[in-house]
């Protein structure tokens, strides 16, 4: 499993920054520098990079891959007989409508759906749809949430001070989306009493997945819930991350046991290809054209492969012991990260849910709450120190996070644990994992834990 030689990915690298931006087509892909492990291909768990060395993969294509690296057999079948069909038409297939009704069977929520295909392209459809079927322009998003890098959302600061979270951003966006810290009731109810009538809809994941990894307090999903009936607003959760993953075929929202109103998806229920798509109550989502006014349209909207892919990937799921077998991992991973964590770095949190993990820098809150437990924060099972875990994205921020950037990635990938680059990106725990490679990684991570090497 140990990295030894990256002369072929250095040269990749060197060549890459020729042609692309930065070497890469997305940011998160580049830090922490260098990062030049360029991919020769998957296998199982494992991804093995141009110079021939193996990692075991927490990255899993940032959430797609449910089930690792190889496609199981009907969804590699059904792919090939898509591409041999002709890639795609323009015109409708019997398989969108299929994965459509297989997702409307299983999440309550949904009673209508529009493919699309990315998670961006989702929730920039979502914001629209609501902004036009409730005639309101603002949307409160969750501080360090992330929905994607459009215009609506790539925005920073607080209720009073919102500005464009990237250059190229007008402020007249930044104008139109509250940001709000995730878990705090407070500041929620406050933009509500002063903003309510303005507000089309609340948009949040149901835990932050893009910061650490952030679960909800005990009620928090109930009063955004009220407080969207009681003014008239939308509830949007975002389930990029979390849809056909956490909660497995119900879904976060299943978990959890809240309806929105409309939820976004993406990643999974493209099988590894790409996807999203807005699903939600028929009436708002009949507001979309052609039966409504509020426009969104896409020459690759449906595409034949995504959906066939999508479709295999969830059944396949449905009828395997897929998320027994992830979120059991999950577990054993997250118990024991506890427990080194307990011996060796006991400032740190671990935190997760299912098949998602992270070891957070910080065991405090200390925007709000003086390193101490919030009020009415109650322990969730999943996570043996929930009490204590972060509750922000600007707690999670607040940690020691250039630990991660300087030598706690780089060490655990020289040890054969390959992470985000991102430290506040989820990792993610896949069907090809076993019992082994959680003793390997755990045996990596107790290395890099308890000499500081990371
Ligand atoms: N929403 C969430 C919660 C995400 O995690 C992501 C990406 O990771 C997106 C939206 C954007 O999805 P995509 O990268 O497919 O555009």
């Amino acid at each position: 499993m140990v990295r030894e030689c990256h002369s072929s990915s250095y040269k990749l690298y060197d060549r890459a920054l020729e042609s692309l931006v930065g070497g890469v087509n997305s940011p998160v892909r580049a830090e922490p520098r260098p990062t030049p492990s360029f991919v020769d291909r998957g296998d199982g768990a494992e991804l093995v990079d141009v110079d021939g060395n193996r990692y075991c993969d927490y990255i899993m294509g940032y959430g797609p891959l449910l089930f690792g690296h190889d496609l199981p057999e009907p969804v590699r079948e059904g792919v090939s007989e898509a591409v041999a069909d002709g890639p795609m038409y323009g015109v409708p297939t019997d398989v969108e409508v299929e994965l459509a009704e297989f997702i409307i069977d299983h999440v309550e929520s949904v009673e209508r759906l529009r493919f699309v295909n990315s998670g961006t392209e989702a929730t920039a459809a979502a914001a629209r749809l609501a902004r036009g079927y409730t005639g309101r322009d603002k949307i409160v998003v969750m501080q360090s949430g992330y929905h994607g890098g459009h215009e609506s959302f790539l925005v920073d600061g607080n209720v009073d001070d919102r500005k464009p979270g990237s250059a190229g951003v007008p402020d007249a966006f930044a104008a139109e989306t509250i940001p709000v810290p995730f878990n705090d009731e407070d500041v929620i109810r406050d933009v509500f009493e002063r903003h309510g009538s303005e507000i089309a809809a609340v948009l949040t994941e149901p835990l932050l997945g893009n910061c650490g990894i952030v679960l909800p307090v005990e009620g928090y999903h109930e009063t955004l819930r009220d407080l969207c009936d009681e003014h008239g607003s939308l509830l949007i959760f975002d389930e990029v991350i979390t849809g056909f993953r956490v909660g497995g075929l119900q879904c976060a929202q299943g978990k959890y046991g809240i309806e929105p109103d409309l939820t976004t998806f993406a990643k999974i229920i493209g099988g590894g290809f790409p996807v999203g798509a807005i699903g939600g109550r028929a009436e708002i989502m009949q507001a979309f054209a052609p039966t409504g006014d509020v426009f969104e349209s896409g020459t690759f909207n449906g595409h034949p492969v995504t959906m066939v892919a999508g479709l295999e990937t969830l059944r396949f799921a449905r009828e395997h012991d897929v998320y027994s077998h992830v979120n059991e991992l999950g577990r054993q991973l997250r118990s024991g990260l506890q427990d080194l964590v307990e011996e060796h770095t006991p400032e740190y949190t671990v935190t997760g849910i299912d098949s998602m993990f992270k070891i957070l820098f910080t065991r405090d809150a200390p925007d709000t709450m003086d390193g101490h437990c919030r009020a009415g924060c109650k322990q969730r099972p999943e996570c043996p120190r929930f009490e204590l875990c972060p509750k922000t994205g600007a707690d999670v921020r607040a940690g020691e996070t250039d630990r991660w950037k300087r030598t706690f990635w780089p060490a655990l990938a020289d040890r054969g644990v390959l992470l985000t680059p991102n430290q506040f990106e989820s990792q993610f725990v896949s069907y090809a994992h076993t019992e082994d490679d959680i003793e390997r990684t755990l045996d990596a991570y107790q290395e890099v834990l308890s000499t500081k090497v990371g």
